[in-house]
């Protein structure tokens, strides 16, 4: 392990820099929640955001389940980081939130990574000679850069 990555492990920190900044603006916006609890004992709870955020859509309503891991907005289930309607919903049962965070967002985790000895990519001569099928793009399939995009109507 490099000198880098010993000062990151002695530093404290032990969630990655990516989750912290996810989490701060989660909890910022977690505190204009409020929080109906329906089944506590299940962990489910109904989520009201009370002022507009600057997300481009309305005041939303959310349902939250602690123990499937779900709540409505989708962006728990996508980025495996619990979103504010989650942070909220925890916070009114005083649990606690960062034990959602899986290990993948550890820095420990990540360093591990780079534990193991990566071999160098032989020069290309050296490459096995390749014997599976070759595939070939599709010019029509090209996104155009400028202008409208390429017609795909079949006209008649
Ligand atoms: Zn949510």
């Amino acid at each position: 392990m490099g000198k880098r990555h010993a000062s990151i492990l002695t530093s404290g920190h032990v969630y990655t820099e990516t989750c912290i900044n996810f989490m701060k603006l989660e909890i910022s916006k977690s505190n204009n929640h409020r929080v109906d609890s329906f089944d506590r004992s299940n962990h489910t709870f109904m989520v009201h955001e009370i002022i507009v955020l600057r997300e481009g859509r309305p005041i939303g309503h959310f349902s939250v389940n602690i123990s499937n891991k779900w709540c409505d907005c989708g962006k728990y289930e996508a980025k495996h980081m619990p979103c504010s309607h989650v942070i909220a919903a925890c916070f009114s049962i005083q649990y606690n939130y960062w034990s959602l965070i899986p290990d993948v967002y550890k820095v420990e985790t990540v360093l591990k990574v780079y534990d193991e000895a990566f071999q160098p990519i032989p020069n290309k001569r050296y490459w096995p000679q390749y014997e599976g099928v070759k595939l070939c793009h599709n010019p029509l399939m090209q996104r155009v850069k400028k202008g409208r995009p390429k017609s795909k109507r079949i006209r008649t």
